[in-house]
């Protein structure tokens, strides 16, 4: 029999060791599986780096891609375009190597309704029209300041230089769907050079794809995750919530909310920007102010997409619908999920975006609050008879503590310096890679490309290769250019560095450089 001793020991003993979680030594930690996680840990495995964690808070792969059951329906709640579908954009190459069902956008297809519930659609024509000469003023405005050093601006101010002052609700509505629905903000803090020369739509064509596979946009995640993580791979640790990163010289060791630890000679941190701007994971020591800096300065989109199931259809058939109100970005933009190449009719299904603070209000409320609001604008439009929706469906990206915002959007002055700053590992150890890290900021493929960059750099420096230590400040008055990390182009004048003013040469540079990061991401990949 046992003692009276054994008998409160040894529960409580058993209790500890479930409470205290694992402890686990790797090589490389990946935190997160959203698609830089995946990635970095695909490409780590493809060069022979087999002995890697992945630690992921839900109990999923796939971040940001979340597929859910709505209205018979499986949706996507989180990114649903590919944006550049030519085959070079790993994203689409990966979407059309799954036959994934879906439609190229077609903005012409669209039907325009004014506050009493009037097709104005010919009147949108003529002022989107207007706003032709303006967009063109501004990307030259952009390729010019490129080409000659000078710094970034708001886009604002660059469309107010090319004379676009929108002063009616239709200019708005036509400015909103064009810059914030694009950007997940309004053109006052969106940055004229990164966002007028993104690489994305230089590199990959301005053709966009939106998803309606019942698989869902997250399959090519889940794909990519099993080219090399077997059934019950130990490998990926589900809900394993990272609440604490310890990093130095020697190393990282990383504890999770159930007590676990694990520790590695490096790890990548593919966090969203909001969550790490957000302090919900503590760093020890403190992150330097150089890497906080470059952090802090990314924004963090809100864009919140609320799916709406009717008993009937009653809306046009056009596959854009927009609402022309008194009030700015005020349930403006709509998508008939019906409409050709999207669900087959009878579905019922109808999709409204809110940017920014429309959207940060509406988590903050209650989901009937949310559809009366969303009913009075639907009876302007369509009459006082129309249904009331049998369901509704609003996601809360920013109230997420795992996400904190919908996706990255550089704000304006993010030079190649503070790319440097946000791209640079902490003490050779601690490497970031996501969707706010690299030049194609905010897409899919941007957090792909980043994964693979980092697990590259990585893998360089375990096989042998130069490490990449972290982020030195530029050196002015250096033996230039060898030495001078700001620019290697540049040349000593009196003591300082002088950097090329000469368009061509900095044009040149930054697609190159862009193209250079795509060919070495691929390359990368395919390396087995
Ligand atoms: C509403 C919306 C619409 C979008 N539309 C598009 C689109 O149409 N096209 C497009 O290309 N992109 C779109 N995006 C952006 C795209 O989804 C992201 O750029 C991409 O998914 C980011 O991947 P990531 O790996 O960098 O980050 P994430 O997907 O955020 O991955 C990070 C992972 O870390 C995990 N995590 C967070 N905190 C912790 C913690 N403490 N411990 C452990 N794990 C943690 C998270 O759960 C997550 O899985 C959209 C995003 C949203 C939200």
């Amino acid at each position: 029999m046992f003692s009276f001793w054994s008998r409160i020991w040894v529960p409580l003993l058993l209790m500890l060791t479930v409470c205290r979680g694992e402890t686990v030594k790797t090589k490389v930690l990946v935190l997160g599986a959203g698609m830089a996680g995946i990635s970095a840990a695909r490409s780590l495995n493809q060069s022979g780096l087999t002995d890697f964690v992945i630690l992921e808070s839900a109990g999923r792969v796939g971040g940001r891609l979340w597929k859910v059951q709505f209205g018979g329906k499986t949706i996507d709640i989180g990114g649903n375009w590919i944006h550049g579908i030519s085959d070079d954009n790993p994203v689409w190459a990966m979407v059309k190597s799954y036959n994934m069902t879906g439609t190229v956008t077609n903005w012409d297809n669209i039907k325009v309704r004014n506050g009493s519930g009037q097709d104005v659609t010919p009147q949108w024509h003529a002022v989107l029209a207007s706003l032709d000469e303006p967009t063109e003023a501004a990307y030259d405005l952009a390729v010019e300041r490129n080409a000659t050093g000078q710094p970034d601006m708001p886009l604002r101010a660059a469309l107010k230089l090319g004379g676009w002052n929108p002063g009616s609700s239709m200019e708005k509505a036509v400015e909103y769907a064009n810059y914030d629905w694009n950007y997940g903000e309004e053109p006052d803090v969106s940055t004229l050079l990164r966002g007028e020369l993104d690489p994305t739509y230089e590199l990959f064509g301005e053709e966009e794809y939106f998803l309606t596979d019942p698989r869902g946009y997250v399959y090519i995640i889940e794909q990519m995750a099993e080219s090399f993580l077997a059934g019950n791979d130990q490998r990926l640790k589900l809900n394993k919530t990272v609440t604490t990163i310890r990093w130095g010289d020697d190393g990282v060791t990383v504890t999770t909310k159930d007590g676990s630890t694990y520790t590695a000679d490096f790890a990548v941190v593919t966090f969203s920007m909001g969550v790490l701007q957000s302090n919900a994971v503590e760093f020890v020591p403190g992150l330097p102010d150089w890497k906080r800096e470059a952090i802090s300065r990314v924004r963090m989109a809100l864009y919140t997409t609320i799916y709406l199931k009717f008993p009937s259809k009653f809306w046009d058939d056009d596959e854009y619908i927009v609402y022309v109100g008194d009030r700015r970005g005020y349930y403006t933009v709509w998508q008939n999920m019906e409409a050709e190449g999207l669900f087959p009719a009878g579905t019922n299904i109808i999709l409204v975006t809110l940017i920014g603070e429309e959207a940060r209000r509406v988590e903050a409320q209650s989901d009937e609050a949310t559809q009366a609001e969303i009913m009075a604008v639907l009876r302007v439009m369509y009459g006082p008879g129309i249904p009331d929706p049998g369901d509704i469906l609003v996601p809360r990206w920013e109230q997420d503590p795992l996400f904190r915002g919908s996706f990255a959007n550089w704000g304006v002055g993010i030079d190649d310096e503070v790319l440097r700053k946000l791209q640079a590992p902490v003490a050779g150890r601690l490497f970031f890679a996501g969707d706010g890290t690299g030049v194609h900021y905010g897409y899919l493929q941007g957090a792909f490309f980043e994964g693979a960059r980092v697990a590259g750099a990585i893998g360089t420096c375990l096989r042998g290769g130069p490490c990449e230590e972290g982020y030195q400040p530029p050196r002015r008055g250096c033996t230039c250019p060898a030495a001078d990390n700001f620019d290697r182009q540049a040349t000593v004048d009196n003591g300082s560095c002088q950097y090329p003013t000469s368009g061509a040469g900095r044009i040149w540079r930054f697609s190159v450089s862009s193209y250079i990061l795509v060919v070495a991401a691929f390359a990368f990949n395919d390396m087995v």
